[in-house]
């Protein structure tokens, strides 16, 4: 049962420029019928491949329409009914996060998983009958183990996170965006994003070295037939996790390789709640460990449903990062 609860995909990008002109090879085999991904090591070419099955592998003809419509349409479906759910796009810099999460407007079929989400809420809202919606939204990053509203006044300001004996763990003063549209939702996470943290690393010049985590709060009051309300409430979080590099090849050196350590600190904390979530005979579940954790423990676990994108790079020279990836995301599933 804990099982179904998360699932776990891989997407494997296209080789980028860069990689074509160092003439890097693909190092990389998705077989997407057995939702199989194979790595070969390029240092020992006669050693086999190393294998792992997910819920879904998807290579570099796929496009996130169908990414969406496969795996994270149920989800979302879910949290117009009244469930949380959360999603999450985990990998280096470079491998493919935001590509995945924000998309892009052309062509149609790769827009981003967040942009889909937002559409399929407001389509569920317009379809209900009987029933009322809000919906509103809040965008953060978790930057250095500290909190920050990208959509609030002031950005740079530190928010703590405080605990309410009904409503969990929750970030005192984020703000909350009633929204309306689907084009107003857009407007909120361009606006969110270009706060983000961003960092120069030798991967990527506008590396995130940030969490961020966008949520759809939707409330949803129905009528019965014999006129009572009810009220319930449904919680999605959009989450970019900063890049999973170690620091040695990012060339960090002080404060980036302070953020690097916090990074890498919370990205394992992480992995340690989802694996003993997965696990399911685990009584304690670390969520204590890391502000990411403690911020989601209500769309972790329990009847919440948890979707991990775990994005590669198909090169050779990414070796390293790529199976820490599929390591990751092994232990995840
Ligand atoms: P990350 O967020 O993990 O740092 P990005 O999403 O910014 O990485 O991707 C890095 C680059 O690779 C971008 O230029 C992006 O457009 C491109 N890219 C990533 N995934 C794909 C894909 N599946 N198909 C085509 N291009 C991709």
């Amino acid at each position: 049962m804990a099982s179904e609860a998360v699932k776990v995909v891989v997407r494997c990008r296209p080789m980028n420029q860069r990689e074509r002109e160092l003439r890097c090879q693909p190092v990389v085999a998705v077989d997407c019928a057995r939702g199989q991904c194979c790595i070969q090591n390029p240092r020992a070419a006669d050693e086999p491949p190393k294998q792992f099955t997910f819920d879904g592998a998807y290579h570099v003809d796929h496009v996130t329409e169908q990414i969406y419509n496969e795996i994270a349409y149920p989800l979302v479906e879910g949290v117009t009914e009244g469930y949380n759910g959360t999603i999450f796009a985990y990998g280096q810099t470079g491998s493919g996060k935001s590509f995945t999460m924000q998309g892009l407007l052309d062509p149609p079929s790769q827009r981003g998983i967040i942009p889909r989400a937002f559409e399929h809420v407001f389509e569920s809202v317009q379809c209900a009958e009987n029933t009322k919606f809000l919906v509103r939204a809040s965008y953060l990053e978790i930057y250095n183990e500290d909190v920050r509203d990208l959509l609030g006044a002031d950005t740079k300001q530190r928010l703590e996170l405080k605990e309410h004996p009904e409503k969990g763990v929750y970030v005192k003063g984020l703000s909350m965006h009633t929204v309306h549209s689907v084009a107003q939702c857009e407007r909120i996470m361009e606006a969110g994003w270009k706060n983000r943290s961003v960092g120069y690393t030798l991967m990527n010049k506008d590396s995130s070295r940030s969490h961020s985590i966008f949520t759809i709060n939707i409330e949803i009051s129905a009528v019965d037939e014999w006129g009572k309300d009810h009220l319930r409430a449904g919680k999605l979080n959009l989450v970019d996790l900063a890049g999973s590099e170690r620091q040695s090849k990012t060339g960090a050196t002080g404060e980036r390789l302070k953020e690097a350590t916090k990074i890498n600190l919370s990205l394992s904390a992480l992995g340690n709640v989802i694996s003993a979530l997965v696990d399911g005979r685990c009584k304690h579940i670390p969520y204590r460990d890391s502000k990411l954790t403690r911020l989601l423990q209500d769309s972790l676990g329990g009847n919440t449903k948890t979707l991990m994108v775990a994005c590669l790079s198909p090169a050779d020279n990414n070796y390293d990062e790529t199976l820490s990836t599929l390591r990751y995301a092994n232990r995840a599933k």
